[in-house]
């Protein structure tokens, strides 16, 4: 059993999760699977111009991790270009980094509020103080601006 890895952080639903050759003759081309984070990583150094600390940190893993993940990103979409192979965009270990807000319910009342991250989970219901919550539905970790896909 490989140890769970931290999950990294994706900022941005991608427009597309399929990337393929205009080419007839490679229609039974292989896939070449890029993950999100490979994705992601490819987004903030190589598209965005980041400095690859930066890129570190916006994704929430160390230098080395970024570096490993940019790297096997490169060569993917390498191999896909040079081979004229198509390429699937999906899965890997990630959340998408949720930058506002957290979404909670109160089974009560159903009041809907939000809270900010980093301020720990509300113990009561802002209308009713009713203790009885939940995380919304639509907020698992990844769901905003996202299609409710989950990594790997
Ligand atoms: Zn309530």
């Amino acid at each position: 059993m490989p140890r769970p890895r931290r999950h990294r952080y994706v900022q941005s639903a991608f427009e597309y999760d399929y990337f393929k050759p205009c080419v007839i003759c490679r229609q039974d081309a292989e896939e070449v699977v890029l993950k999100m984070e490979e994705m992601e990583s490819m987004r903030l150094k190589d598209y965005l111009g980041m400095d690859q600390r930066d890129a570190a940190r916006e994704m929430n893993i160390s230098q080395p991790t970024f570096h490993r993940i940019l790297t096997e990103a490169r060569s993917k979409v390498a191999c896909a270009l040079v081979c004229g192979r198509p390429i699937r965009i999906k899965g890997g270990a990630y959340r998408m980094a949720t930058t506002s807000a957290r979404k909670f319910k109160c089974y009560d009342c159903q009041h809907e509020w939000e809270e900010a991250y980093g301020t720990g989970r509300p113990q009561n219901c802002p209308k009713c103080g009713s203790a009885n919550l939940h995380r919304a539905e639509d907020d698992r970790g990844y769901a905003r601006g996202g299609r409710g896909r989950r990594g790997r």
